[in-house]
């Protein structure tokens, strides 16, 4: 049997929160292992997972998709006495390289008759005595041993692993990420839950503009986000009308500003009727016309709504890297358009006016189309591991 030891970090800065942050922590690691048979405990402020070895990769893979867990320590468990840690201590290194080592012992069991550095030393000489050819360095060793002592049971681990961190999926309300199928917005979304933001994905689709493998695209980045937060909702919103419409009356080099000052107006609505708090979207300051400051100011005015733009500052570079780390990079950049470049002007304007874009938009009844596109949603449930909607082709 296996213990993980899971540290909390960030989260125990939120005092007034600090049990909701937990429960909502506990739920989310119990989602993401009903299908082990591994426990989670949570007692006097720890919480750890039990778990049979054979199950640990898979408990692993769980930890590594769960926001709020900053660190874990993999441990093997005795029971709380001198003899049996010695013991244990000994099988577990018997098999391990390395030439220098530290022992460290916390002893959180006040009652163990050892004080924690004696107890170190006496097993540090143990294991000189045991094991051949090994040296202490306390500074700087190769190998640590760590030495929990608790009531009953002891914990032994070695390496600590780095968690995701962030705070739990679902200790901010849900708000609606615009998901398309490039590079950028499936890792604003990645980031967003990262803050502990539960998310619905939208997507803005022109069929017949559009294909049908692009909706594909969006449904499989769907389902690798889900994984962060066990089940998501994808929006398919039907834009086709608007989009002609849009061809039809606007410059040429407003369609793109109109476009998104339309997608924004959807977003509103679309959130206002499912009680949602916020758009997320995957612009980036100067990536493009549309994402100039004076671009932003013209889009973002139709909305009072928050716009969390989580990848604002980063570079691209910056971007592909977490795309491709948390696996969306391969989907992303698979060669079906979306309606944005579908219809892609020659000279996007990079300074839009305000009074221009009201003047274009003013031509046709743009608030019927928005209410129409909102009513017609079309809502599929993406689960992980769940291949339902794996291909709707
Ligand atoms: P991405 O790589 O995410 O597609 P991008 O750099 O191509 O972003 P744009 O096409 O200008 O940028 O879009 C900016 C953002 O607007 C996207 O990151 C996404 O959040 C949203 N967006 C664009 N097109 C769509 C769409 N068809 N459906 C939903 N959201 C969209
Ligand atoms: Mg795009």
């Amino acid at each position: 049997m296996k213990v993980i030891l899971l540290r909390y970090g960030e989260l125990s800065t939120k005092k007034a929160n600090r049990g909701f942050f937990i429960s909502t922590l506990k739920k989310n690691l119990e989602r993401g292992l009903s299908s082990t048979s591994a426990k989670i405990v949570h007692d006097r402020g720890h919480m750890y997972i039990e778990c049979s070895d054979d199950e640990l990769e898979k408990v692993e893979d769980a930890i590594n998709h769960t926001f709020g867990i900053q660190e874990y320590d993999i441990c093997d468990v005795c029971l709380s006495t001198k003899e049996d840690i010695f013991n244990k201590v000994l099988e577990l290194l018997k098999d391990k390289e390395f030439k220098s080592f530290k022992v460290e012992t916390k002893r959180a069991w006040k009652e163990f008759p050892i004080k924690s550095p004696d107890f170190s030393r006496m097993l540090g000489s143990y294991i000189l005595k045991n094991i051949s050819g090994k040296k202490v360095n306390v500074h700087n060793p190769d190998f640590l041993v760590n030495v929990e002592i608790r009531e009953g049971k002891s914990y032994i681990y070695f390496n600590s692993y780095k968690g995701l961190g962030g705070y739990p999926v679902g200790v901010q309300p849900r708000s609606f990420v615009m998901l398309s199928g490039g590079i950028d917005s499936p890792v604003a979304a990645y980031l967003a839950m990262k803050r502990g933001i539960k998310i619905d994905c939208v997507y803005f689709e022109a069929l017949p503009h559009t294909s049908l493998n692009a909706r594909q695209k969006v449904i499989d980045l769907t389902r690798k986000l889900s994984k962060y937060q066990g089940t998501i909702n994808l929006h398919i919103i039907d834009f086709t009308k608007i989009q002609e419409e849009i061809y039809k009356t606007a410059d040429n080099s407003y369609v793109i500003t109109i476009m998104r000052r339309m997608m924004y107006r959807i977003m509103e609505e679309l959130i206002k009727r499912n009680k949602g708090a916020a758009i997320i979207n995957g612009e980036s300051v100067g990536q493009v016309a549309s994402q100039t400051l004076n671009s932003m100011k013209v889009i973002n005015s139709v909305t009072n709504l928050p716009v969390i733009r989580p990848v604002a500052c980063l570079d691209k570079l910056e971007i592909i890297d977490i795309s491709k780390k948390i696996d969306t990079y391969d989907i992303s950049i698979l060669p079906y358009e979306d309606c944005c470049t579908v219809f892609v002007p020659k000279h996007p304007v990079i300074n839009p006016e305000m009074d221009r874009a009201i003047e274009y938009e003013n031509k046709f009844d743009y608030k019927k189309m928005i209410d129409d596109a909102v009513s017609h949603d079309y809502t599929i449930s993406i689960k992980r591991d769940n291949e339902e909607f794996s291909d709707l082709l």
